[in-house]
């Protein structure tokens, strides 16, 4: 037990009814959890991904976010209403806010399009945040894939794959 050795890195929204370990069915050793409300990227979640990636060797990143996202839900709202929440949650809207604007513009109003939008957007930043982790998807030794889950039927979508322009 002195080491870990995780197959997939599930980087997730914070809700509480997302817990990973759980809806996958996973034990103990088996997956990197990385979370932050709306799967909201800094300095932190990044590092702790490259770390996942380069130390761990961790051959997949599954990028996890769900129907009716209270942060999704809260950007939408601070977008169609002009008023910013305060302190650092206004941080976590800013940087979901481009994923709202993305939908807006392709006509799609509702909560759950805009989530798809956020992970496929998370999985883009992610690649262009990181070098470490752009280089292993580039040397194919690890994958990101975006996910939509849904709460209430406990089903999860592929909405996207890594893919190097
Ligand atoms: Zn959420």
């Amino acid at each position: 037990m002195g080491t870990q050795n995780p197959f997939a890195v599930i980087f997730g929204c914070s809700d509480s009814r997302l817990a990973a370990e759980i809806i996958f069915d996973l034990g103990l050793g088996d997956a990197f959890v990385v979370r932050s409300a709306g799967h909201v990227l800094d300095a932190a979640v990044l590092g702790s991904l490259e770390y996942s990636v380069s130390v761990l060797n961790v051959p997949l990143i599954v990028v996890l976010g769900h129907d009716n996202c209270g942060a999704v839900t809260a950007t939408k709202d601070a977008v169609q209403t002009g008023i910013m929440p305060p302190g650092f949650i206004r941080d976590l809207v800013e940087r979901i806010t481009p994923s709202v604007l993305t939908s807006l513009h392709q006509d799609k109003t509702e909560v759950n399009d805009m989530v798809v939008e956020h992970a496929r957007q998370t999985v883009d930043r992610l690649l262009e945040s990181s070098q470490v982790i752009s280089a292993a998807v580039g040397a194919s030794s690890t994958a990101v894939i975006g996910v939509a889950y849904r709460l209430g039927e406990g089903r999860a979508q592929l909405v996207t794959e890594s893919a190097l322009l």
